[in-house]
């Protein structure tokens, strides 16, 4: 029986605005998010049992965090989607990650979004798009967003969604970290240094940035771009804030820390002002690190059967 292969979309955080912590553990967001054309790919096949292979060709000690085993998130979405539909998780999951690892790019709630999908084809399981957006915030509060893509705010843990209109695309220059970012880490630390500091809630993205994505402008949009957790980040990671400060001086519309980090995302004119930056860029943290894409873009999105 052939493999179900679908594509799985990183996101960039455009607001993040953080809240105090709920009743469940959880800090109450504000977050809106935009789907990227840097994928990973997913395939699942009928085998014995559960099986995930992982291909990374990055440093091995990034590919060595990705767990081969039940925990990876692809994994747990399959293992999921068989108890919730009474079968068996016996799938073999090949996982070709691209989406930087512990970045702040959701990339393991892509690939956990990406399993729903192609193991609810796989089974023919027949779920639609709102119950598995249901059973993905079990999994993880990104997964909603990865399986819904495009341009979104959360509300909640970030998986109570509305989309937001924007039907121009903008060009992303994105620059990795050697080293990832616990997204644990940083809200613990978030809550521990910000103590005593206001946590006060907007009511939703501000009408500014609603403006700057339905006219497509990447000025006013780069001008609207803000994160809570950059102070966190800064601290943590210290040579962030003057990566940031780097990028703006290159001229770029905008700057932000991605989620947790440590990906920094550099929002461009053009395509054009993109490849420019993502050279410039390149020279001061090598080429390696700089990555281009778009956004917005599907969330999950079929490839097809191998
Ligand atoms: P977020 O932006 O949602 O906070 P992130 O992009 O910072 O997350 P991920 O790459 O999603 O971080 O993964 C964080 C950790 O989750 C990894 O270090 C790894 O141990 C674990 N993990 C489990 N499954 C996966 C997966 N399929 N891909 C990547 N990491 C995974």
């Amino acid at each position: 029986m052939p493999s179900v292969v679908v594509k799985a979309a990183a996101k960039v955080n455009l607001q993040l605005n953080v809240g105090s912590l709920g009743s469940d553990g959880y800090h109450q967001l504000v977050n809106v998010f935009q789907s990227l054309s840097l994928y990973d790919d997913v395939s699942v096949a009928p085998a014995e049992r559960l099986r995930v292979v992982v291909h990374n060709n990055r440093a091995s000690e990034e590919a060595a965090s990705v767990p081969n085993d039940s925990s990876n998130l692809a994994a747990r979405a399959a293992i999921l989607l068989a108890a919730h539909t009474g079968r068996s998780p016996a799938v073999e999951i090949v996982i070709h990650k691209r989406i930087p690892v512990a970045g702040g790019m959701a990339g393991g709630s892509a690939d956990a979004a990406a399993a729903l999908v192609a193991c609810d084809a796989l089974w023919k399981t027949g779920l639609n798009q709102g119950e598995l957006i249901e059973l993905g915030a079990e999994l993880g509060s990104d997964v909603p967003f990865m399986l819904m893509g495009g341009t979104a705010v959360g509300f909640g843990r970030g998986e109570i969604l509305e989309p937001l209109s924007c039907d121009r695309r903008f060009h992303w220059v994105l620059v990795r970290a050697e080293s990832g970012l616990s997204t644990a880490e940083v809200y613990r630390q978030h809550s521990r240094w910000r103590a005593g500091g206001s946590a006060e809630l907007p009511p939703g993205p501000t009408d500014g940035l609603v403006r700057a994505l339905i006219r497509g402008d990447p000025k006013e949009l780069g001008a609207e771009l803000k994160n809570d957790l950059e102070p966190t980040v800064f601290r943590l990671r210290p040579e962030l804030d003057r990566l940031l400060h780097l990028g703006k001086g290159l001229g770029v519309a905008g700057a932000v820390v991605s989620g947790t980090g440590p990906t920094c995302a550099f929002l461009a004119d053009s395509a054009a002002h993109a490849e420019e930056t993502r050279r410039l860029l390149s020279k001061v943290v090598g080429e390696r690190r700089v990555l281009i894409a778009h956004g917005p873009v599907p969330g999950v999105e079929m490839v097809g059967t191998r």
